[in-house]
């Protein structure tokens, strides 16, 4: 299977890197004809307002938009779970291309350096390490989202149907379960969708 990980920005090698672990055929996206025969997208932790602005220099938004309303796979970390949401709470420059029912707030866990990590549960995964590097968080989500895994009662996980947003880094910690649900789970059910 072939799965996309959003190259414009940010720390794109290492979600490819657990991809290939797992044996998934993993390329780098950076414009709209990369996304080619691919059944999902990885997009990665980074600066949400840069990549916001690269995805529209690129038209990737559209396409990325277009493939997830007919049921395209999309997996967002971070950064990643900031643009996919509906709405960003503290940055109005910034417009999300609002594919999951969530409101987030940025940076809200503080500054650099108070960046954490922790043990979590994840629902039908168990324990796992968590790493928040200057992470946004959901303030609020609607009916349809599933609450995958909380940390402090906030929820830190989410799902709607084909779309999985974190505000931690799963791709740093070498275990490769998260990504193993998202190929499982969610890219297998999604048949790649073509490029137009
Ligand atoms: N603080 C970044 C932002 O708001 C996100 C940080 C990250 O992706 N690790 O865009």
């Amino acid at each position: 299977m072939k799965i996309g990980v959003l190259g414009l920005q940010g720390d794109f090698r290492e979600h490819i890197q657990v991809l290939k672990k797992l044996d998934v055929d993993a390329v780098d996206v950076r414009l709209p004809e990369d996304l080619e025969g691919t059944s999902g997208l990885v997009i990665p932790g980074g600066e949400s307002t840069t990549l916001r602005k690269l995805l529209r220099f690129s038209e990737l938004d559209q396409e990325i938009i277009a493939r997830a309303k007919q049921g395209f796979a999309l997996f967002g970390t971070c950064a990643g779970m900031i643009l996919l949401s509906n709405q960003i709470k503290n940055d109005d420059k910034t417009d999300p291309l609002q594919l999951i029912d969530i409101t987030v707030s940025r940076n809200a866990y503080g500054r650099q350096i108070d960046s954490f990590e922790t043990s979590i549960k994840i629902k039908d995964i168990g324990d796992f390490h968590a790493i928040f590097i200057r992470a946004p968080q959901i303030v609020s989500l609607g009916e349809c989202v599933e609450a995958l895994s909380k940390h402090n009662g906030v929820t830190i996980l989410a799902r709607q149907n084909n779309i999985m947003v974190g505000s931690f880094h799963p791709e740093i910690n070498g275990d490769v379960r998260l990504h193993q649900y998202f190929v499982e789970k969610m890219c297998i059910q999604s048949q790649p969708v073509a490029t137009g």
